[in-house]
């Protein structure tokens, strides 16, 4: 059976993470997390307690707000992947991880951003190599879309990754929240997101 994943809001119900069972315990233990219904606290606190692994996604949530780590909204090569959808941003050819490569629209040999949002894409193989240290317009080839930072969407990001939570977060939004949990109201962001 699969571990149930656990799904780790800001204090302003924003997700933050997917968290292994282990952080659970420690944030429970330092009473900073809470859960969003009584009724799951029991359940996950029991099932904790027996070390007997539940079927779903726990969520839960901080107490305080933080804001999110800069490193995770860092344009590296996983988080392009997840934003191009493991496609060719040149020819749409969709591939395994491996398959792929990030392409710099600008190549740093011509002054190019070297880790920036806006000059990285997924390009297949074939493509980067036509392409090499040229521009799309020098060798015919057009991006399917703009390159554009996930920075103000990481709760998008963050379904991308872990598809398995994205369900429960649905639900969540859908559902009335708790009334202790009632003044912070999720943002426009986060149903954009979805
Ligand atoms: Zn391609």
């Amino acid at each position: 059976m699969a571990l149930m994943p656990v799904l780790l809001l800001n204090a302003s119900l924003q997700p933050l993470n997917v968290i292994s069972r282990r952080r659970l315990v420690v944030l429970l233990t330092k009473e900073r997390v809470a859960f969003l219904d009584e009724e799951v606290r029991r359940q996950v606190e029991s099932e904790l307690n027996q070390r007997r692994l539940g079927e779903g996604v726990i969520v839960v949530r901080l107490l305080r707000n933080i804001s999110i780590p800069r490193r995770m909204l860092h344009p590296n090569r996983r988080n392009i992947l997840l934003r191009d959808d493991y496609t060719c941003q040149y020819c749409g050819q969709r591939g395994q991880a491996q398959e792929l490569t990030i392409d710099h629209v600008v190549p740093v040999s011509r002054g190019g951003a070297p880790a920036s949002w806006e000059n990285q894409v997924v390009a297949c193989r074939r493509c980067n190599g036509r392409k090499a240290d040229r521009l799309p317009d020098e060798v015919n080839l057009r991006l399917a879309r703009q390159p554009r930072p996930v920075t103000h969407e990481y709760a998008h990001l963050l379904l991308l990754r872990h598809p398995e939570v994205r369900t429960a977060y649905e639900e969540l939004l859908r559902s009335a929240l708790p009334a202790s949990a009632r003044h912070a109201t999720p943002q426009p962001w986060a149903a954009a997101a979805l």
